[in-house]
């Protein structure tokens, strides 16, 4: 098991859209694994693998709903209904929070870690964090959800902060 770093806004790697997982080997399965013990050490409730520098379609998450670590591979939105704005927060982008408007409730299909169709469906903070992960998947990140006018004062004060000018 080991923890990894977590690359942070302007990482080219998070802006890449990450390939599909063709084989659930070993490696995965020791990929996820690594990927929990990251996520929970950060501490987060998800982490996408490009958030440590791997391109590949994997995330994990726990909405700290008592059901534990999830694992989705390849996971694709197959239902969105609602809007809700929450808060929100991304380990790639540390001490920043926005209200952010998504969809209330998302549906996702993937594969688990036995190559088996599974799916994940909620809302609250489980529907919030499957729809940011998947984001991350597809080489987004959480202001490019936020109104144009915010997403470009978010974007110069990240862009101050990197200078050292915040
Ligand atoms: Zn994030």
């Amino acid at each position: 098991m080991a923890i990894y770093p977590i690359r942070t806004f302007g990482d080219p790697v998070l802006r890449m859209v990450t390939k599909p997982i063709v084989d659930i080997d070993p490696t995965v399965r020791t990929l996820a694994q690594d990927m929990i013990e990251t996520m929970y050490d950060a501490p987060g409730v998800g982490l996408a693998a490009n958030q440590i520098g791997i391109s590949r379609r994997i995330a994990v998450f726990d909405p700290q709903d008592e059901r534990g670590p999830r694992v989705m591979i390849n996971p694709e939105i197959i239902e969105t209904s609602g809007e809700i704005e929450l808060d929100e927060g991304c380990l790639s982008v540390p001490g920043h929070w926005w209200e952010i408007a998504r969809p209330a409730f998302a549906r996702v299909r993937a594969l688990d870690l036995d190559g088996k169709e599974v799916e994940h469906a909620g809302d609250g903070l489980l529907g919030r964090v499957l729809q940011h992960e998947i984001g991350h998947l597809d080489g987004g990140l959480l202001i490019d959800a936020l109104p144009k006018r915010l997403r470009k004062k978010a974007l110069k004060d990240l862009r101050d902060e990197a200078l050292g000018l915040a």
